[in-house]
């Protein structure tokens, strides 16, 4: 095996470099599920650009939107400045998201990353309500800028903030106290003006917490949320930034506990081509900013807008994304689910095509991980101990990519017991 030239990363990059020391090569080219090294060797992508690669590396009908739309020298950098590029992505929001799936939602533009997008949505919760407080959920993650860091729950994440976190106070996810009513604490220190805790502006959930070990909220449980928040005045934020945009199947993550979020972030594979670019969506009623208010340079990543406006067109104009997506995310549920019958101290949960294989021993996440590198399967640890190996496919794989992947993944587990 050739070693890689990594001085320069190691000599110059700064030591908070991470995705590089879990795969460590050095990669040149990337298309559909695979992404090459610069010694010719070929890995398939299970972790996608952690989700914002749903569609593959340089799809070619968004590559080819992309160089068009270069080649015909439109406009790169837009501030916020209306262009052709933003007006054709809002339309196509509007009839191909929204109109269909009856959503009435104004769109933002945040700079273009998750986190911004969460600070967005938090400051306008705020100025809307006039409270400061926000719940979040254990395990939750939102970012790591100060106002997404303090609703996430790893404390690693927290320390590296250097500041007290305030104004955010966690509350039970579905399923964390193993089949208790984790909303009955909730709904008690809600209604109780001595519980001591100050009425929030908003609640802020992931539907399928994907940083904190894919961790599956019962739609009857995200239901039971909004009826709860909607009761009592309190604003609902669905962070859908990584498991929007098509990843539990259906686009938004949350259509399927039928439910109407008040604000909704988005980010990841909303650009389609791996292009930064994030969304507020907030009712209508709730868009209360003063113009430039929350402003930043680059909100207006319009090379995004064309290669997220065409996703759309092409993948969501019908329900075929979705149903391929299903189907997809049930063969790799049923191989998952065999390979806990046949291993000890594994268990496995996920919707659509995000899964996860919990390891009842922690550590041999990372080594499963480590293998399926050498193997040729990129694949992540995520969850509070690292204990979770995190499948998310490109949502485009083909079945025989998938039977790959979840082959090289058993063979990986295979390794670990043997070597136990
Ligand atoms: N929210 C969620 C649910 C996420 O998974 C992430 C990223 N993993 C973020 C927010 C932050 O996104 P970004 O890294 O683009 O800031």
């Amino acid at each position: 095996m050739t070693v890689a030239e990594t001085t320069v990363f190691e000599t110059l990059e700064s030591n908070v470099r991470g995705y590089c020391r879990s795969w460590p090569t050095v990669f040149e080219t990337a298309r559909g599920s695979w992404l090459t090294d610069e010694n010719g060797k070929e890995y398939l992508d299970f972790f996608a650009g952690a989700g914002s690669l749903n569609y593959g590396h340089n799809n070619p009908v968004l590559k080819r939107a992309l160089i068009d739309y270069l080649m015909n020298d439109g406009i790169t950098h837009g501030l916020d400045m209306s262009t052709v590029a933003k007006r054709r992505l809002l339309e196509t929001i509007r009839d191909v998201l929204l109109v269909p799936r009856g959503l009435e939602y104004k769109v933002q533009f945040p700079g273009p990353t998750g986190a911004n997008a969460v600070e967005a949505a938090l400051k306008l919760a705020r100025k809307i309500t006039g409270r400061t407080s926000i719940l979040n959920f254990t395990n939750a993650f939102h970012g790591m800028t100060l106002g997404a860091l303090s609703v996430t729950g790893n404390a690693a994440k927290r320390a590296g903030a250097g500041v007290p976190l305030v104004h955010a106070t966690p509350m039970p996810y579905d399923g964390y106290l193993d089949g208790l009513d984790e909303l009955a604490w909730m709904r008690r220190v809600l209604d109780d003006s001595s519980s001591g805790l100050d009425k929030p502006a908003a609640v802020i959930v992931e539907t399928v917490q994907g940083e904190g070990g894919v961790n599956v909220a019962r739609a009857e449980w995200l239901r039971a949320l909004a009826d709860l928040c909607s009761a009592r005045g309190i604003l609902l934020i669905v962070d859908d930034v990584q498991m929007g945009c098509g990843r539990t199947g259906p686009f938004f993550s949350f259509e399927v506990a039928g439910i109407n979020p008040d604000i909704v972030t988005l980010s990841k594979s909303i650009g389609g081509y791996g292009l930064p670019m994030a969304l507020v969506l907030m009712k209508p009623d709730l868009d209360q900013w003063s113009p430039g208010e929350h402003n930043g340079t680059f909100r207006g990543n319009n090379a995004a807008f064309i290669t997220g406006e065409v996703a759309l067109t092409h993948y969501w104009s019908d329900n075929r994304m979705e149903l391929d997506t299903l189907a997809k995310g049930e063969r790799i549920r049923q191989h998952l689910t065999t390979l806990t019958t046949d291993f000890q101290g594994i268990s496995t949960r996920g919707r659509g095509m995000v899964h996860g294989l919990v390891f009842d021993e922690a550590s041999q996440a990372a080594k499963v991980c480590r293998i399926a590198f050498e193997l040729g399967l990129l694949v992540e640890t995520s969850g509070s101990t690292d204990e979770v190996v995190k499948l998310l496919p490109p949502l485009t794989a083909t079945e025989d990519e998938i039977g790959h992947g979840l082959g090289i993944l058993t063979r990986a587990v295979e390794i670990v017991r043997d070597a136990h």
